[in-house]
């Protein structure tokens, strides 16, 4: 029998799903995210970001709030009600900066928000506080 060490290696990068409908953003967050060595998958279309947190099984979610067809608001929702993805940890991200847009999206089980225009040692310092290993 093989004996897989791999995966308990500290070597091995966690894993990141941006959901991110601003191209540019998208492109800025993931090699932001690869540069500091974690693996990541980018998705553009809302729609698919269910799907492709079951396919990636990420160990963190970044959410673009402000998105076309669905919301970041109820993906988030709708992660947090899946009993197979509610344990992954998201971090909203979202032009509105407002304090009840905050509550709302942490009551919605959001663990981190992080508000645009987004200071990039702020947003990497987010992503390694919900990666931390404990
Ligand atoms: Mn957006």
């Amino acid at each position: 029998m093989d004996e897989e060490m791999a995966e308990d290696s500290p070597a091995v990068a966690k894993r990141v799903l941006v959901v991110e409908d601003n191209e540019l953003n998208l492109k800025l967050f993931c090699d932001l995210l690869r540069a500091h060595e974690y693996t990541t998958e980018g998705v553009r279309d809302g729609r698919e970001a269910v799907a492709a947190a079951r396919a990636f099984a990420p160990d963190l979610i970044v959410m673009d709030i402000q998105l076309p067809h669905v919301s970041g608001f109820d993906l988030i929702v709708q992660l947090k009600a899946d009993d197979a993805l509610r344990s992954i940890p998201i971090m909203a991200v979202t032009a509105y900066a407002g304090r009840e847009d905050e509550e709302r999206i942490r009551a919605a089980g959001a663990d981190a928000y992080v508000s645009k225009p987004i200071s990039l040692m702020r947003f990497v310092d987010a992503v390694q506080a919900l990666l931390k290993s404990d």
